[in-house]
């Protein structure tokens, strides 16, 4: 285990990030983390920030960083389709300049890096479920292409530094993960469906609902992003990490109503452009080379999900009219 080790978190203040800290922490390592707060605040670190190895810097990793450290996990960049499309240029030179940044970072430390790359490297895949050796079906010019090739040319920066300068690289290829800390208000369906309900307001599908997720509870996420930057130096990457089992937005939609006991109704909105049709890891890899899968089933990640956003509303101050 790389435990006594100062690890570098960017974008360490948002939802993935946040939960990685904690682990990071747990298992005895020193944290750095590194964020703008696009997409986050300090909220989901306030009870890490008493623990003398942890350290928080307000940064954008847009901008070179000069700090010591010998693991970095790379994970700033806004990962709800709403955020990123807010500032489409801004999200490409995160994920562009930010993967350069950190990359010369690595370089001159000799630090080994791992990426926090995206299922959406495969557009709306041709091929199911998706393995790594699939390259992928994306739209270069659509309102999703800032995330999506922001996060290609930022695998591609990272294989250059591997073979240029020998860097240690590791890639995740992250489907969609959920969980406690997720933004209330980030647009993403899990967030979105789960709040509606709690709130006894529509839940809104998007388009016929027949649009297919895998949904990763954010434990066994983390789980397999430490994994992975602890594993042996000739496991590059990329590698998909994320839960197999696939749902339809319906049926999504229906456990949660089922789950929170809520009056809400089910109503249809427009699919928004790009919207892949079908989404599924293929995680042999994962399994064979990390010895991971995920262990937390949809119903029950959702249960520990809706709990959280439960007390998250029960602690909003009343609107006086
Ligand atoms: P998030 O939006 O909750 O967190 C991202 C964090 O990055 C935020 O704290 C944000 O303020 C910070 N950030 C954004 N731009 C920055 C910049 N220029 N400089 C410094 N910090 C910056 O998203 P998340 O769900 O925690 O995702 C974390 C990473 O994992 C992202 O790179 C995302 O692309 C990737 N990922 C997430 C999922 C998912 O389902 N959650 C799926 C695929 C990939
Ligand atoms: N979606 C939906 N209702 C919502 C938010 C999202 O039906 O309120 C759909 C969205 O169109 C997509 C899926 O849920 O098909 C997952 O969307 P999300 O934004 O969570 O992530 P994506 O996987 O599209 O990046």
């Amino acid at each position: 285990m790389d435990s006594g080790r100062r690890v570098l978190v960017t974008g360490g203040a948002g939802f993935i990030g946040s939960h990685l800290c904690e682990r990071l922490l747990a298992q005895g390592s020193e944290v750095l983390c590194v964020d703008n707060f696009f997409t986050s605040t300090r909220s989901g670190l306030v009870h890490l920030m008493d623990d003398p190895r942890f350290e928080l810097m307000r940064h954008d990793v847009c901008f070179p960083l000069y700090v010591e450290v010998e693991n970095i996990y790379n994970l700033a960049c806004p990962a709800s389709p709403v955020s990123y499309q807010m500032d489409p240029v801004q999200t490409t030179k995160t994920s562009v300049h930010g993967a350069i940044n950190m990359l010369g970072l690595a370089k001159r430390l000799k630090a080994k890096i791992l990426q926090a790359s995206t299922s959406e490297v495969y557009g709306d895949p041709a091929v199911h479920p998706q393995p790594e050796e699939y390259w992928g079906n994306v739209n270069p010019i659509g309102p999703r292409s800032c995330y999506d090739e922001g996060k290609r040319c930022a695998e591609t920066l990272f294989f250059d530094y591997h073979r240029m300068h020998q860097l240690r690289i590791k890639v995740a290829r992250i489907f969609n993960t959920y969980g406690p800390r997720m933004q209330m208000n980030d647009g993403r369906v899990v967030s979105n469906f789960v709040v509606q309900a709690l709130r006894n307001k529509d839940i809104t599908v998007y388009g016929d609902g027949e649009q297919t997720r895998s949904f990763c509870y954010i434990d066994d996420m983390v789980d397999g992003l430490i994994r992975l930057m602890e594993s042996g130096d000739s496991i590059t990457g990329p590698i998909n990490l994320g839960n197999p089992g696939e749902f339809t937005i319906r049926e999504l939609a229906e456990i949660v109503l089922n789950i929170t006991g809520s009056s809400s109704k089910i109503v249809h909105r427009p699919l928004p452009m790009d919207d892949p049709k079908q989404r599924k890891p293929n995680i042999s890899r994962a399994q064979e080379l990390l010895n991971w899968r995920p262990t937390v089933k949809l119903r029950e990640g959702l249960a520990r999900t809706v709990a959280y956003f439960e007390k998250q509303i029960a602690s909003e101050p009343l609107k006086t009219v």
